[in-house]
């Protein structure tokens, strides 16, 4: 019998849970037909629904090697309560990413003013939930939502998550609006700190990375789901270049895989840029871990087990061992 490998667990860092349900499903012919399917399936959800299907995809994250995960949760309040129940029925350490969102989107997202989301932010963290602050984007925001809820989260010590510049639509509305780019914005209302991840920056301009890399603060890269809706290529490159650090989200569940999402950054990588190792191993595996725990303010989390004797690790020399896990294997290879 081999020694069992024990790797700390992945963390997810970015999910919208219900969004497993489209798995398959043909959306549309962008981004945007895929939002109006996506909304139409949040607008189904129920506490109930949450409870049973969070679950099984929790535990779907689980057997795939996440033991952490960060939802990023715009269906209300009792749903929030059901997502965290289904958490713990799966195993997985939770953190709420509560949304805020004062436009736009469905109907039921909203809440009619900042303070009533900051009300609904304590009420979930008096029930002892994990919390952090997610206003939504800067679609869903405006600029004086990102100045209030900069200022609650700095004062709670909480994560700060936020969609910026996913697409190039949102990046041309937030000029009209506001005559700068969205992270930009985040920078002038005091959103961006070593507690804030940005979720995508795919169209993130140089000027806007360097804002990142002066405030400390992470991005979060969901490949499979980024390229399932054509948002574009992750700045991998240059993120790497100002030392930003980076975690991964599964984000629609399109694939549930850390393995595949860190191969996609780095091979997606190396394709643009004709050079070899943009980022080692060893790195890649710590943003898959340590970096999402560190975005959804985690101390610990389940560590994983793989299987030594997995078709994959076959002939695999030691010393080679995290080039082989995050080249050569999938989830397949976590052990039970
Ligand atoms: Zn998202």
């Amino acid at each position: 019998m081999a020694e069992p490998l024990v790797l700390p667990g992945f963390v997810n860092a970015h999910s919208h849970t219900f969004q497993r349900a489209l798995r398959g499903r043909r959306t549309g012919e962008d981004f945007w037909a895929w939002r109006e399917a996506m909304i139409a399936e949040a607008e189904r959800q129920t506490p109930d629904t949450i409870q049973r299907e969070y679950a099984e995809t929790y535990r779907e994250m689980r057997a795939a090697g996440y033991t952490a995960v960060g939802e990023f949760h715009y269906l209300g309040v009792e749903e929030a309560r059901a997502a965290a129940e289904a958490a713990r029925d799966a195993g997985v350490e939770l953190t709420l990413l509560l949304t805020a969102y004062a436009r736009g989107g469905s109907p039921r997202f909203l809440q009619a003013s900042v303070e009533e989301y900051i009300r609904q932010v304590d009420e979930l963290r008096a029930d002892g939930l994990r919390l952090g602050c997610a206003p939504h984007s800067v679609r869903a925001c405006p600029r004086d939502w990102f100045e209030e809820i900069g200022r609650y989260a700095a004062d709670a010590g909480l994560p700060l998550h936020v969609h910026a510049d996913e697409q190039p639509r949102e990046i041309e509305e937030c000029l009209e609006e506001h005559g700068m780019r969205p992270i930009e914005l985040l920078s002038e209302t005091g959103c961006l700190g070593p507690r804030t991840t940005v979720i995508h920056a795919t169209h993130a301009d140089d000027r806007e990375l360097d804002l990142l890399a002066s405030a400390n603060s992470r991005v979060c890269l969901c490949p499979t789901t980024e390229g399932n809706l054509g948002d574009g290529f992750a700045p991998f490159t240059r993120l790497r270049e100002r030392r930003i650090a980076v975690c991964i989200g599964s984000d629609s569940n399109v694939r549930i895989d850390p393995f595949e999402e860190l191969r996609e950054l780095e091979t997606t990588a190396r394709r643009e840029s004709g050079v070899r190792e943009v980022c080692d191993a060893e790195t890649l595996l710590c943003f898959g871990a340590d970096e999402g725990g560190a975005s959804l303010g985690l101390e610990q989390w389940p560590v994983i087990e793989l299987d030594a004797e997995h078709p994959c690790l076959r002939a695999v020399a030691g010393g080679d061992l995290l080039d082989a896990l995050v080249f050569g294997c999938g989830a397949d290879v976590v052990a039970g």
